[in-house]
């Protein structure tokens, strides 16, 4: 087939996400403007191409074989931030990275999304998986959203059309987030810098930063936490091929250098029939698995 410029085929996926893991794309655009966007989302229904949005790959766990469909990765442009100071009201592009984010409002003096400082990924990914810590979500001061729907036409939607929920956005399915504004409370910047401070030197203390991993594998189960079961399975220190539970957090698996994403699903699948075994809880997943086969997935 030939390939409009703008497409180009067998990219390498593990260096595009914080797994350092996984095979390549069998096609990858990475649009410079909405234009190439809309394009490249047009010639993926036309060729009948399963399409695949790509933030900064903090929560993406890619299969050794690859992704077989088309890459679509806003890292180049949606990368705005504009703030109306008076009215507290902050619009950034979906490409915009969380932590710089978080941490441009809170120097400005505006409150309510600081602790989401340390959060790895782009603005989009967030608000797709309501990314959240220390009680507070992306969702909690979102006004409105830029998306892009099945139909490819630009739309506005409203947080209460989302549905947001612990760590799920079931409105936001086979759409692509374009920009998303956020309504910010003026306060004080110092206050908000020392929260900011306290909350990298916990997550710093907390988690093992210096492995390549997608953060929380696990989601949190009511009344529980999933590091406290993962760690009563004694499943510490567990480790396949080049993939391990640090000893640091239970419910991270990171990778020793060379891990495979084989590695980390037989992790995972293990976690959860143990923890279920000893728990009667069923642990859901929290990163997200591309290029698996349905068999592959059974127990993950
Ligand atoms: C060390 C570490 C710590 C972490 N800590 C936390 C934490 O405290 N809290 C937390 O919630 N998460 C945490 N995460 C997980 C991850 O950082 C978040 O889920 C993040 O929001 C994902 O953003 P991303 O751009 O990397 O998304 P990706 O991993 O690229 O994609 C995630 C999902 O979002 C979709 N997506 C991406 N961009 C768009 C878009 N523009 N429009 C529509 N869909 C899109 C993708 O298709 C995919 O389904 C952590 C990860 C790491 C590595």
């Amino acid at each position: 087939m030939k390939l409009p410029p703008f497409i180009r085929r067998a990219v390498p996926l593990a260096p595009l996400t914080a797994y350092q893991i996984g095979g390549p794309a069998q096609y990858y655009t990475a649009p410079e403007d909405r234009d190439n966007l809309l394009k490249a989302l047009h010639w993926a229904e036309n060729e009948k191409v399963e399409t695949f949005i790509l933030g900064a790959g903090t929560n993406l766990l890619v299969s050794d074989r690859g992704f077989d469909g088309l890459i679509v990765h806003l890292h180049k442009f949606l990368d705005q931030v504009k703030v109306d100071e008076s009215s507290g009201v902050w619009t950034a592009g979906a490409g915009v990275k969380l932590t710089p984010f978080v941490r441009q409002t809170a120097q400005a003096g505006f409150a309510g999304v600081e602790a989401l400082i340390g959060i790895p990924g782009t603005l989009g990914g967030a608000l797709k998986m309501n990314a959240g810590a220390f009680s507070q979500e992306i969702s909690n001061t979102l006004l409105s959203l830029e998306i892009i729907d099945e139909n490819q036409s630009i739309e506005s939607m409203k947080p209460e059309d989302v549905g947001f929920d612990y760590r799920l956005a079931p409105g936001l399915d086979n759409k692509i987030v374009i920009s998303a504004a956020f309504q910010l409370q003026q306060d004080d910047a110092e206050k908000l810098m020392q929260h900011v401070r306290e909350i990298t030197a916990l997550r710093r203390n907390r988690q093992p930063l210096q492995w390549p991993s997608c953060g929380s594998v696990f989601k949190r189960p009511e009344a529980d936490f999933a590091g406290r079961l993962i760690e009563a399975a004694k499943l510490k220190g567990y480790t396949v091929g080049q993939a391990q539970i640090p000893e640091k957090h239970a419910n991270f698996i990171i990778n020793l250098g060379g891990a495979k994403a084989g590695d980390v699903l037989s992790i995972i699948k293990t976690v959860k029939q143990r923890v279920f075994e000893l728990s009667g809880i069923s642990l859901k997943r929290e990163v997200i698995l591309i290029g698996f086969t349905d068999e592959e997935l059974i127990g993950s």
